[in-house]
Order: structure tokens, then sequence, then C-alpha cells
């Protein structure tokens, strides 16, 4: 099937306006760094600078978590709940209105195609916001007892992949329960976090409520590791929460982290072929596969393996890959130049291991962090690839014959956040969703997500779980 040809139809970037230098955000005001340190932040798709932003030393986490102390203590863990829930729906409302411009703002900082951040990150922001304002002044209903009460302050540290997303997930919940936060973005995608400040400036949230404070892993470790936080969140590598869990064990912080994956979507003979390859597309290409919940390996049943290859490359060949800011790009850009070489050197271990690599025709710009989409086959369960997180466009795919050795080689993993089921028999789906070690099982569907569902791991995954009524309980002193 050939490709349409289409005309280019950029959003505009003009609707931002993206300072040349940002300070951090303590006790409700923009304030320079201590040190006067500062990194720059790029677009992965151009590789052009975006803006100057500090870097935060151990003085300024210490600011930040003071400024969160002296909030929660005199301010916010004073609040009735309606109170809180009418600044939580203050900002979702601000959230929504600039929509557009943190849309576009998220795809040039992350180099995710405009479609996505438009039509799934930011709305979900909104929607997050909005479900944790209804449970603010309801949290005795919410089954953690009489009168649950908050932690205190929570330190927060976030990847890059969902940059606004992931600040939501952690901000909104905490806010909800009366904890107030100091929250590090990841690095590379600062900028949202700081248009978020600038929202809750807007909407009036009393000053050290939310605190944002900008750096790399050392700002992020001096602020788990700060003696003065109640509670840590964390988004992130499982390297990293091994570390952070290692540093918080002999402290009486609460802990919650969401680490990486290596998804199983299992795909059996019965189910359509077409709805389930579309699956499949979402699954790894979706953010240029840059989720933690990735359908990354295919598991297929051996009597439909053909049929799927053939439809799931004819399908790839459709994809459009390119500038994030076009409406009708696909997949965009690779966050960062150390991500496209991990990427890059899992897949070459593929190749070297034995695995077939394909790619559809496709030109890559010259300039940014770029990685075609890539399907391996042959792949075996002891190959790196089918192992360890790529977290890039990078599907491997496996076969099985009956329902037992899909389950036996969807769980042969030392993670467990996701996986996939499809087939036109709910039994089936029932059968296998109480098999698969995952927190959460798709059935004919994937990438779903709403605030009222929970989302966690199981094993290397993580623990503790956040959204809906659950997400509840990492920020209430239960
Ligand atoms: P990363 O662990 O390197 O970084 C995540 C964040 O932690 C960044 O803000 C980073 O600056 C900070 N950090 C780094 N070292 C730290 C330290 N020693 N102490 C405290 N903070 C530190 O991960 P990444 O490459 O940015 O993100 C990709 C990973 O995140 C993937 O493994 C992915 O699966 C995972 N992820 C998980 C979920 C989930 O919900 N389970 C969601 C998104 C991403």
């Amino acid at each position: 099937m050939a490709k349409f040809e289409y005309a280019p139809a950029p959003e505009s970037r003009a609707i931002v306006s993206i300072k040349e230098s940002y300070g951090l955000f303590i006790g409700g005001e923009f304030v320079p760094g201590l040190d006067g340190r500062a990194f720059k932040t790029i677009s992965p798709a151009t590789e052009e600078v975006l803006a100057e932003v500090t870097e935060a030393g151990p003085a300024d986490v210490d600011r930040a978590v003071s400024a969160a102390r002296k909030a929660y203590e005199h301010t916010w863990s004073q609040r009735p709940g309606k109170e809180r829930a009418k600044y939580l729906f203050r900002i979702a409302r601000i959230v929504q209105e600039k929509a557009r411009e943190l849309a576009v703002l998220e795809s040039l900082d992350n180099g995710k195609p405009i479609r996505e951040s438009r039509d799934v990150d930011i709305p979900l922001v909104a929607a997050h916001f909005f479900y944790y304002a209804g449970w603010a002044d309801k949290l005795e209903y919410a089954g953690y007892g009489p009168a649950p009460g908050p932690l205190g302050v929570a330190g927060q540290v976030i990847p890059w992949n969902f940059p606004l997303l992931m600040l939501a997930w952690k901000i909104a919940p905490a806010l909800a329960c009366g904890n107030t936060v100091v929250l590090k973005p990841a690095e590379t995608t600062p900028l949202t976090a700081l248009a978020f400040a600038e929202i809750c400036q807007q909407a009036d949230l009393p000053p050290g409520v939310v605190n944002i404070v900008t750096g790399a892993g050392e700002t992020g470790r001096a602020l788990v590791e700060h003696p003065g936080i109640d509670k840590v969140a964390f988004t992130g590598s499982t390297e990293v929460g091994k570390q952070i869990a290692r540093a918080c064990a002999p402290s009486r912080k609460k802990v919650t982290l969401e680490l990486g994956g290596k998804a199983a979507n299992v795909m059996f003979e019965d189910a359509p072929v077409d709805q389930a390859v579309e699956g499949i597309v979402n699954g790894i290409f979706f953010n240029q596969g840059h989720v933690c919940c990735a359908g990354s390996r295919l598991l297929v049943q051996e009597s439909v393996y053909d049929e799927v290859l053939a439809s799931l490359r004819r399908r790839l060949a459709t994809l459009r890959l390119g500038d994030p800011l076009d409406k009708n790009t696909d997949v965009g850009a690779i966050n960062s130049a150390a991500q496209l070489a991990r990427i890059r050197e899992l897949s070459e271990a593929g190749e070297a291991e034995g695995a077939q690599r394909w790619s559809p025709p496709c030109e890559l710009p010259v300039k940014g962090f770029w990685f075609p989409p890539t399907v391996f086959t042959g792949v075996s369960q002891a190959h790196r690839i089918a192992r360890e997180e790529i977290f890039g466009p990078v599907l491997s795919v496996l076969t099985f014959r009956t329902p037992a050795e899909a389950v036996e080689k969807a769980n042969n993993t030392p993670y467990g956040l996701s996986a996939g089921v499809w087939t036109e028999k709910g039994s089936l789906i029932l059968w296998m969703a109480s098999r698969l070690r995952a927190g959460v099982v798709w059935a004919n569907t994937f990438n779903k997500f709403d605030p009222a569902s929970p989302f966690g791991g199981y094993k290397e995954s993580g623990y503790g779980r956040e959204g809906g009524r659950h997400g509840l309980e990492a920020y209430l002193d239960v």
C-alpha cells in the first residue's frame, strides 16, 4: 500500500513563548539557583537550544523542602478538602484553556508528535486534576478509615517520556490529600513543569504548596535523600528505583516506585487481525516506544504468524516519521542522544545474537535524534532484546502454540507492569488475565489510560499504585 503524499501541516509554535532562561520555582516564585549553575534544554527533533534552565544544588533543594514544609504546616494541611478541591479544579481548567500551548511546548521539548501531546497527554493531565479534585473532600469515603490524614512533604522525581502527564499523576493526588510537594522533572524535558509553575501562580495556589526544582540525577538524589521529606514518589528506570529504595530503607519515608517494563502483547489465532495489528502498532510505536508499559514483546500464535507479520509490515510502511509539530506525523524524535545510543546498542545486540531486523523504507531527518520503527523476528527468550527494556520503537516478535505456553513466556521477565491479550473468546481473556503477572492487563486494546484506573507494577516494575482510589493511599497516612 503506497503512502499518500500530504502537504506539510505544522502546528504553529508562535503560540508558546519560551523564556531565554528559567529559575527554580520555590515558595511561589521563580528564584535564581544559589550556585549559579545552569543547563540547556534542546529540541530533540532539531537540536535547537530552547532555553537555559537552572541546575538546583543541595542548598536549593533544601530551600524548596523548607518552603514546602512551611506551606504544609501553616496553610495546606489546615485547609478543608473542599477548599483544596477549588484549587485543583482551577488548575484543571487552566490546563484546558492552555491546552494548545502546552501541547506545542511538550512536543518541542520532548520530540513527541503533536497529535499525541494534543490528543492524549494534555487532555489526560486536565482529567487527572479534575478527578483528584473530586476526591479532595471525600477522603473519608475512600476506604482508608474515617479521617485519613496527609503524610507531609512529598519529594517527587519524574522521567521525560510523558513530562506533564507524569507531573499530574504525582501532584494531583498529593495535593488532594493535603500534602505539599517538591517535584523534579527530567533534565531533558523541564519546560512543561516550569509552565505548570506559572499555572500554579495563575491559580493563586498558596506559595510553597508546589515547588519545582530542575536538574539531573544529582538534584533528584538530593531531593529523595533529604531528611525533611516524608514521602518519595519516583517514576523512572528500575536501576535508579533500586538505588532510591536502598537510600530510603533506613528512614521512615513512605516510598512508591513506578519503574520499567517489558510487556507481552499476546495475540491468539482467533483475534481479528486488522484490529490486533492496530493495537500492536499503538502498543509499541506510540510515543516512539518511550512508554514504560509498551507492548515491546509480541507473542503471536504460530498458526497466524505469517499473516500477522505480513499485515504488520504493510501497516508500518504507512507510518510517517518526522517533524513532531506536523499534524500528520505518527513517529516523532527520540528524546535524547543518550536514549538513541541505548536503542542502537540493543538493536545491534539483537542482530549479533541472531534475530532478524526489519524496518520499513523510511527517510530519517539529518538533524536531531531519530530511529525508524523496527521489528525483530526470530527472537528467542534468551536474547537481550526479549529481556531488556529498549524504551524505543523496537518490537521483538516471538511465537507460541498453546495458551499455557503464552502465559509462561509472557511472565518470563523480571518486569510486570502491563500486558495485552487479543482474542474473541471472553473466557480466554479472563483465563489469561488471572495468570499474567502484570499490574494492568488490556484486552483487545492497548495503552488505554484513565484517571479512575489504578496503574502500577509487580516485581521489578515497582510498587504502589497511581491513579484511581488506590492512588490516594500513596499520599495518606494509613
Ligand atoms: P531515569 O531513572 O534515568 O530518570 C528518571 C528521573 O530520575 C529523572 O528525573 C532523573 O533525573 C532522575 N534521577 C536519575 N538518577 C537519580 C538518582 N540517583 N536519584 C534520584 N533521581 C534520579 O529514567 P529515564 O531514562 O529518565 O526514564 C526512563 C525509565 O522510566 C524507563 O525505564 C521507563 O520504563 C521508566 N518509566 C516508568 C513509568 C511507570 O509508570 N512505571 C513511567 C514512565 C517511565
